[in-house]
């Protein structure tokens, strides 16, 4: 296992005339070539978690370590332009004075101008800006100047980098270009990146690990396949995607619900709440000795399709492929395709942090 670039230890962030934290004993570290994504509704705290990291903010308390330097501790507070971290802002923040170059160079400091124009040249070619050096920010579009604040993020020699929402006001498709950009960049250069954002899907699909932040406090962090099929509780299964919350008794691993018996995948007794993704459901013409519902709604995505059915007094959702032939009115019976996730119950829930096994 390698060590972190980025160690952050029961980070706690208070605002004076706040009357409590705004984050909470936040603790993650982040690998070389990791990108650990920060996602969670607005204010949960993600933007003060990465600028508490920076310096920009004084932590009350808690530990931020790059590699082995402590930057902040209870006797330690190195300030923001000597953490070696790089931080890419929502809106760019470039200087509109400045050619692309100029800004690229802007934050190397202790070399001779030349190697800056060496290193700011060879940063733009590598992330693919080369021929662009001349242009003043408003000449270029939304996602070049995203890249050209990437650029000035890792100029310096950065290899821990912080992006705060950094694609919110990009178009789709380049928002997904430079996401895989940004990935790649992380692994070949094999830096830190802290990726905040509030776009579930950008999480899932940009992260290696993702951390789930509710009221500033991390409900859950891991692989995003394992936090999405896995939700430590009902705020993270509901917040990472739609899902079917079924309340339910369990014996011996099997959960008793209006479905029918439900395999949970370990032993477990008593009362629990289940979460099972519409994906994870498949709809059968009625079976015999299982329980029927009816479909009352359909949702035709392109790709697939989203049927809202009536069972007892729940409905529930299932996706389908898009050419599922049930219609409004159907009878169906529902068929779990896998082990339902446990999101609450009084005996041990599912794993809370899971670090992902790198090379
Ligand atoms: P968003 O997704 O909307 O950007 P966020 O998760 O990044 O939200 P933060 O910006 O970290 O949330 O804010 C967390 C809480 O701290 C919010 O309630 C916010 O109002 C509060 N807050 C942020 N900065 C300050 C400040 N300088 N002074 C007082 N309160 C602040």
């Amino acid at each position: 296992m390698k060590d972190p670039l980025l160690c952050v230890h029961n980070l706690t962030k208070t605002f004076s005339g706040c009357g409590s934290p705004v984050i909470r004993d936040v603790s993650f570290c982040v690998y070389p070539g990791e990108v650990l994504t920060l996602v969670g509704p607005s204010g949960c705290g993600k933007t003060t978690t990465l600028r508490t990291i920076m310096g920009f903010e004084h932590a009350d308390r808690g530990e931020v370590k790059h590699g082995d330097e402590v930057l902040q501790s209870g006797v330690k507070f190195v300030p923001p332009e000597q953490r070696k971290i790089g931080f890419v802002f929502q809106d760019y923040a470039l200087f509109p004075h400045l050619s692309v170059l100029q800004n690229v160079m802007f934050g190397i400091r202790g070399v001779p101008r030349a190697r800056k124009r060496a290193i700011a040249t060879e940063v733009l070619w590598m992330i693919g800006l080369a021929g662009l050096e001349d242009r003043r920010p408003h000449d270029l579009s939304g996602g070049q100047q995203q890249r050209v604040a990437l650029a000035r993020a890792i100029a310096p020699g950065s290899r821990v980098v912080l992006l705060d929402e950094p694609f919110s006001s990009l178009d789709p498709d380049t928002r997904h270009t430079i996401r895989g950009e940004v990935r790649m960049l992380a692994e070949r250069a094999k830096m830190a990146v802290v990726l905040v954002t509030h776009d579930q899907e950008e999480a899932l699909s940009t992260a290696d690990r993702l951390a789930v932040m509710r009221d500033g406090v991390i409900e859950q962090i891991g692989p995003p396949e394992f936090v999405y099929n896995h939700p430590a509780n009902r705020f993270v299964a509901q917040f990472l995607g739609r899902t079917n919350l079924i309340e339910c008794r369990a014996e011996g691993g099997v959960g008793d619900t209006p479905l029918g018996k439900i395999d949970l995948g370990r032993e477990v007794d008593g009362a629990v709440t289940l979460s099972l993704r519409p994906e994870h459901l498949e709809l059968h013409k009625p079976i015999e000795g299982r329980p029927v519902g009816k479909v009352i709604a359909r949702e035709f995505k392109g790709h697939d399709m989203t049927y809202h059915v009536r069972l007892g007094s729940a409905e529930y959702l299932v996706q389908t492929d898009a050419g599922c032939g049930f219609k409004v009115g159907d009878e169906a019976t529902l068929c779990p395709r896998m082990p339902a996730a446990i999101v609450d119950d009084s005996g041990a829930g599912p794993v809370k942090n899971v670090r992902l096994p790198l090379a």
